[in-house]
């Protein structure tokens, strides 16, 4: 089978990726593969990790949960973004692990599973310890109060989130950390100790701040590859993860312009002297930031090109005149070795996230063990 526009999707990488986290943190290991494993493909993702011993993995919401059991996940499942009342069956269907947000939150949930026969409900309570987003932010001693009087919800984790994990020159996160370990402590005193205890997402981990880690940790963009830029401060990165994610295009057509004519919509772009321009079969449809426009680059044949002209819906125009042997149907790289999700992101301004949150679903994926 031949594409035009696809992302080649190493799980080899993952898995390696995988292990060295685990190696660098030292402690277990919560995949998180969120947003269809920040678009890997949250189905084959953890089954490879699965496969290769992974026991947690987190996800944003309900459904994503369920589609990892229907596609044969047995680990654990934690459901990071909170649940609608209309989400408990699936809840409870599929063992799903919700992360609990308020208490309001968990008294529904225990009054919905003291209506049922029976089960094992375990829930992690999530500490607002600075993020102002989701979370518990009451009082700790009413924390205890409603957790000594949970059943038959079984308190298995408390857990927080990082707002600036990779600021080293914020005293964001050591803030966090200390309310955390406040409320950890005040917990374990009452006799309340999980089983997990969890904050830290990639950041963290990779830059080996140790203090964070608990009995777990969340990784979700350094699994695959990245997230491996902090601010000045930030000490050297202490794993080495790599891209598991390459992106290609074909080349359509290559046409010689003449000195002076222009290209794309709004001709934000007229050729300097006489041009050889690739249209590439991709677009921000695919996944390709409009901010790129005239300002984005790909690499064809081993050299890094410039974006001409505007991205458009379904193509992308390149000046090919320095790639002489670049030939219709050949490939361009959008992503890869040369010039990978970080680039793109930087270029147009973004992070690296949303590019790989962006990838559509157009684009063909094709998975290498
Ligand atoms: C997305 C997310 C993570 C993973 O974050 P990365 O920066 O991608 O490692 C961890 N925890 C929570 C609560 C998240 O929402």
């Amino acid at each position: 089978m031949m594409y035009r526009n696809w992302v080649e999707i190493s799980l080899a990488q993952v898995r390696a990726n995988y292990d060295e986290l685990k190696r660098a943190a030292g402690v277990e290991i919560c995949a998180v593969v969120k947003a269809d494993a920040y678009r890997h493909g949250a189905e084959r993702v953890a089954s490879a990790l699965e496969a290769h011993g992974a026991r947690w993995f987190a996800v944003s919401n309900t459904e994503e949960g369920v589609k990892l059991r229907q596609a044969g996940i047995n680990g654990h499942i934690i459901v990071m973004g909170d649940f609608l009342p209309f989400e408990q069956e699936a809840l409870r269907d599929y063992s799903l692990t919700p992360v609990i947000h308020s208490l309001s939150r968990l008294r529904d949930y225990q009054r919905f599973a003291a209506q049922q026969p029976s089960g094992d409900w375990p829930v992690h309570v999530k500490l607002d310890t600075g993020m102002g987003r989701l979370g518990v932010r009451t009082a700790i001693q009413q924390v205890i109060d409603a957790l000594r009087d949970c059943a038959p919800l079984r308190f298995e984790g408390l857990t927080t989130h990082f707002a600036a994990a990779s600021d080293f020159d914020s005293p964001q996160t050591p803030n966090q950390i200390a309310r955390f370990e406040h409320g950890l402590t005040a917990l374990q005193v009452a006799g309340l100790t999980p089983a997990m205890v969890h904050m830290s997402s990639s950041a963290p981990v990779v830059f080996g701040l140790k203090q964070a880690f608990g009995t777990m940790v969340r990784p979700g963009i350094s699994l695959y590859g990245y997230g491996l830029h902090g601010s000045p401060s930030a000490p050297a990165a202490q794993a080495t993860v790599k891209p598991a994610l390459t992106w290609n295009a074909r080349i359509l057509e290559i046409r010689d312009m003449p000195a002076g004519a222009a290209v794309g919509y709004n001709a934000r772009w007229h050729a300097p002297c006489a041009s050889r321009i690739g249209v590439i079969a991709c677009g921000y449809a695919d996944g390709i930031p409009h901010q790129l426009s005239c300002k984005g680059h790909a690499v064809v044949a081993g050299q890094l090109v410039p974006f001409v002209g505007a991205v458009s819906m379904d193509l992308i125009t390149l000046d090919l005149t320095s790639v002489p042997q670049a030939q219709c149907g050949g490939t361009a790289t959008l992503i890869g070795p040369g010039y990978d999700a970080e680039d793109m992101a930087r270029e147009a301004g973004v992070i690296s996230y949303s590019v790989l949150c962006g990838l559509g679903n157009r684009v063909a994926r094709v998975y290498l063990d």
